[in-house]
């Protein structure tokens, strides 16, 4: 357990698969694409505040030959639909022995997040579901929150220095009361912008 600073980020990271859509494995396939609850609603406050927004994702399907980049690119167009737009992309298309510095636990896709963001990685923070994304915001020096799912170990969830119930309340504990996401999320939202 760390400590982290209170100050609000400037600007968000999200892992993809299991924590913005369905972690559907090595998904080629842009209709399968179903955003997680609280997606919608916090990704929208975050743009109405001014909130510059990032998606950081693993890819080793693509090096495992089970994926194509171009279908990559394609479910990554319909989460943008669904859910964009997002001021940074950043996919690691290789495999966990391929000794690259973007994949997750590695920071390398954080760094890049933030250079196309121009905002400090310490400036920023990471929602993810499993120890690898909270251990390459901590590799970048950027604050995280860890919101399990079925598939997250009860260690990851141990080691994990800020952990949510679902996204919202991910964001709500990233965005102190009087920020303006903190209002935006407060306040009642149409029932369609809810998924
Ligand atoms: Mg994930
Ligand atoms: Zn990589």
């Amino acid at each position: 357990m760390e400590a982290q600073t209170s100050r609000p980020p400037l600007g968000m990271l999200f892992d993809r698969d299991g924590t913005l859509v369905t972690d559907v494995p090595y998904n080629g396939d842009p209709s399968l694409v179903s955003p997680l609850p609280g997606a919608k609603e916090v990704l929208a406050a975050l743009r109405a505040a001014g909130i510059p927004t990032g998606v950081v994702s693993n890819q080793s399907g693509i090096a495992r030959g089970l994926l194509t980049a171009g279908q990559v690119e394609a479910v990554n167009a319909r989460v943008d639909q669904l859910l964009g737009p997002f001021d940074a992309w950043c996919i690691c298309p290789h495999g966990p022995d391929d000794g690259c510095e973007c994949r997750k636990p590695k920071p390398g896709m954080i760094f890049h997040a933030a250079r196309q963001l121009d905002i400090a990685p310490w400036d920023l923070a990471l929602v993810g579901d499993i120890g690898a994304d909270v251990e390459a915001a901590a590799a970048a020096g950027c604050r995280s929150v860890l919101v399990p799912t079925a598939v997250t170990l009860p260690q990851e969830v141990a080691d994990a220095p800020e952990v949510a119930a679902d996204l919202r309340a991910a964001v709500l504990a990233l965005f102190p009361e009087g920020t303006a996401v903190h209002h935006l999320l407060d306040a009642p939202v149409p029932a369609e912008a809810r998924r």
